[in-house]
């Protein structure tokens, strides 16, 4: 009998996402205490702090609170586009793959998806992709929008370099390009490169922030820039219904997040290091460890399963939570719900059910 094939009863070590995250009892304490104020009015004062603090750690003017990232990602693209104007963006891009054709169905708004390595393209790629001579032409979309997904998701939480973002912004300038950034986990690019966000946000004219990803607060992201931008997207919070009210209760867990949580980031990307040198050292499994940047690892599992989503489940029954992210791509994010004890279980839970199939391999052989 396999006593690690308990599933459900078993506590289960979720590397799925930093979305994962529970919000901790002090957390918890803290937005049980917040003043609340009717948010759509302006006047929740734990959405105003939240926002102000927001406001000074980028650098912005202004800055509105959003229940998603999401949501941030489709009012900045709404502002920034009209129906037929073309979005650049990475293949790998979130606004692509993960938010229901958002960018068409409420902007009308074409997306022009270019490649590069590790989820980033050049100011060569941007250059080459857009439609410089617009102006005479009534055949090709508007190029429009620029969008940098620092850090990048799909790629396994790249850094963009601000070098390589200051060429694109160039780039953007000469076409008169508008800029913005999915920060998702801009935070934890500042945490690996050691630049304050300011260093980033300052070449955008919208960027925003989650809190419910490696902050580890339950709701909630914050869209800024300039204040005519904010107030345009304000229009458009209060057309899709994400105006709210007494959101200071959820707008406090991001704010403890800010106080508490930023400076711990680090742990979930050392965490992350030891993740893909312990699952390097597994026969059939690859992954590069110095190819982890933030708190992303991707493996290679074809070499030891049948896919990723085999690997995800047979994983799952283990109590290992994983994610798919392609044929034979895994993925596993850190953060601050996992320990360093928790990766050593992982490393040797896989590492275990390694064994347990070349053994039933041999078996049937
Ligand atoms: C999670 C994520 C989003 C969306 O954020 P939600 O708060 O889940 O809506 C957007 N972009 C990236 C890169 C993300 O990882």
């Amino acid at each position: 009998m396999n006593t690690e094939a308990i599933g459900g009863q078993m506590s289960l070590i979720d590397l799925y996402s930093d979305a994962r995250t529970q919000p901790s009892r002090a957390m918890r304490s803290f937005m049980a205490e917040a003043e609340v104020g009717d948010e759509q009015e302006g006047e929740d004062p734990t959405v105003n702090t939240l926002i102000e603090q927001t406001c000074s750690l980028l650098g912005t003017e202004a800055a509105v609170y959003l229940p998603s990232g999401t949501m941030c990602n489709e009012i900045a693209i709404r502002v920034h586009c009209s129906p037929g104007d073309e979005i650049i963006c990475h293949d790998s891009a979130h606004i692509i793959h993960f938010e229901s054709g958002a960018p068409a169905a409420l902007s009308g708004a074409m997306i022009r998806p270019i490649s590069g390595p590790h989820g980033q393209f050049s100011a060569e790629a941007v250059e080459a992709a857009v439609r410089s001579d617009v102006r005479h032409d009534r055949y090709a979309p508007r190029s429009r929008l620029v969008v940098i997904e620092q850090t990048a998701n799909l790629a396994g939480g790249t850094v963009w370099s601000p070098g390589n973002i200051e060429r694109i912004v160039a780039v953007g300038k000469k076409h008169d390009l508008r800029m913005h950034m999915d920060g998702a986990r801009l935070f934890n690019a500042c945490a690996a490169s050691g630049l304050p966000a300011t260093a980033y946000a300052r070449h955008f004219d919208s960027v925003w922030v989650d809190f419910s990803k490696g902050l580890g607060a339950p709701v909630g992201a914050v869209l800024a820039g300039s204040a005519q931008f904010i107030r345009e997207a304000w229009r458009f919070k209060q057309q899709w219904g994400g105006s709210m009210r007494q959101a200071g209760i959820i707008a406090a867990g991001c704010l403890y997040a800010l106080r508490n949580n930023l400076s711990r980031l680090e742990l979930d990307h050392e965490l992350a290091v030891q993740l893909a040198r312990g699952l390097s050292a597994i026969p059939g499994l690859r992954v590069d460890p110095e190819r982890v940047e933030t708190n992303i690892v991707l493996f290679d599992v074809a070499d030891f399963d049948d896919s990723a989503e085999t690997f995800v489940r047979r994983m799952r029954a283990r109590g290992i939570g994983f994610g798919a992210f392609g044929l034979n791509v895994v993925r596993a994010v850190t953060h601050m719900d996992i320990s360093a004890k928790d990766i050593q279980r992982v490393v040797e839970t896989v590492a275990s059910a390694a064994h347990s199939r070349s053994a039933s391999a041999a078996a049937s052989s």
